[in-house]
């Protein structure tokens, strides 16, 4: 059994501020992200490569809040957050607040292969990526124009915003965070998240992404999680390693461990987002508790599959 799930963010989707032809760019990228993940398992590849490869692709693609196109803080930068977790061997890699690296989920994989951390933050981070040869892009790479309108809109209020929770007139409440999950032929399971974290952040705010346990986790006796939504709230609930300890210690399916989080628990604590996740039997789920939530997937026998409502 082997399969892949990915997301590109979830929240507070609004159908009307969405165009067929813009529906149709998200959905290509979600296929293709999923494609590139797929296509390393279809060749006996390791679930880690699947999923670094497959968020690789979603923060390339500007459309999404991750590496290229990601939000920008209230000091109009951007502070990329990233993690990755191979469960087989339960290492991890994360980075947090960190500037001008493209596509921070290679640094996490390079901060779990290469140094005898988890995580590192800022400009430490950076100082690791050129010590392993990482190239620092300019701020220009991250520019985009959508971004800085979300900026302005909200950068006199107090407080962040999810980038897809952006009130504008009409509404704009689109993209996301990415992340993915996978399961290999050869029965190990990994997990990944990327994200910019919310629109308007200032001092250093870290949401769940590279946090190991709350935004990603990967476990071979379990399931693999990667989580998108309202951050503090998937800290505060450890949502993705609550999936697994309720699998684990209480017996429970992956889609009832999913249910119970996603569904009762964080919808209890006031938290909106959802996350994909697979299990060890290649069982997949996508529970979200907002409007809607970009993802696609594919199962050992199946087609890709994508869908944002
Ligand atoms: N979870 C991310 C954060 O709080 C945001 C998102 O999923 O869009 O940083």
């Amino acid at each position: 059994m082997s399969g892949i799930a990915i997301h590109g963010g979830a929240g507070t989707l609004d159908r009307a501020a969405m165009t067929p032809e813009l529906e149709q760019q998200y959905l290509n990228a979600l296929s293709a992200a999923v494609s590139v993940g797929d296509r390393i398992i279809q060749q006996n590849g390791s679930a880690l490569d699947a999923v670094e490869a497959a968020v690789k692709s979603l923060e390339d693609f500007p459309l999404f809040n991750a590496g290229k196109g990601a939000v920008f803080t209230h000091d109009k930068t951007h502070e990329l957050d990233a993690s990755i977790m191979c469960g087989k061997t339960l290492e991890a890699g994360a980075v947090a607040g960190v500037q001008g690296i493209g596509n921070p989920v290679v640094l996490a994989r390079a901060i779990m292969e290469k140094s005898d951390h988890v995580l590192l933050c800022g400009n430490g981070a950076l100082k690791f990526a050129q010590h392993i040869g990482i190239e620092q892009l300019p701020e220009s790479y991250f520019h985009t124009d959508l971004r800085w309108k979300q900026l302005m809109q909200v950068i006199n209020e107090e407080g962040t915003f999810l980038d897809h929770s952006v009130h504008t007139d009409p509404p704009d409440k689109k993209f996301g965070t990415v992340g993915a999950v996978a399961l290999d032929k050869h029965g190990n399971l990994a997990a990944a998240t990327s994200t910019g974290g919310m629109t308007n952040k200032r001092w250093g705010r870290a949401g769940d992404s590279p946090i190991i346990g709350a935004g990603t986790y990967a476990n071979n006796n379990t399931c693999a999680i990667s989580c998108t939504g309202h951050g503090e709230f998937f800290i505060r609930a450890v949502v993705a390693y609550d999936i697994s300890c309720l699998m684990e210690y209480a017996g429970l399916s992956l889609e009832d461990a999913c249910r119970k989080v996603v569904n009762d628990k964080l919808v209890k604590l006031g938290g909106e987002g959802g996350l994909v996740a697979i299990d060890t039997k290649g069982n997949i789920c996508l529970p979200f508790n907002s409007t809607g939530m970009y993802r696609g997937w594919k199962s050992e026998n199946s087609e890709i599959i994508t869908a944002i409502y």
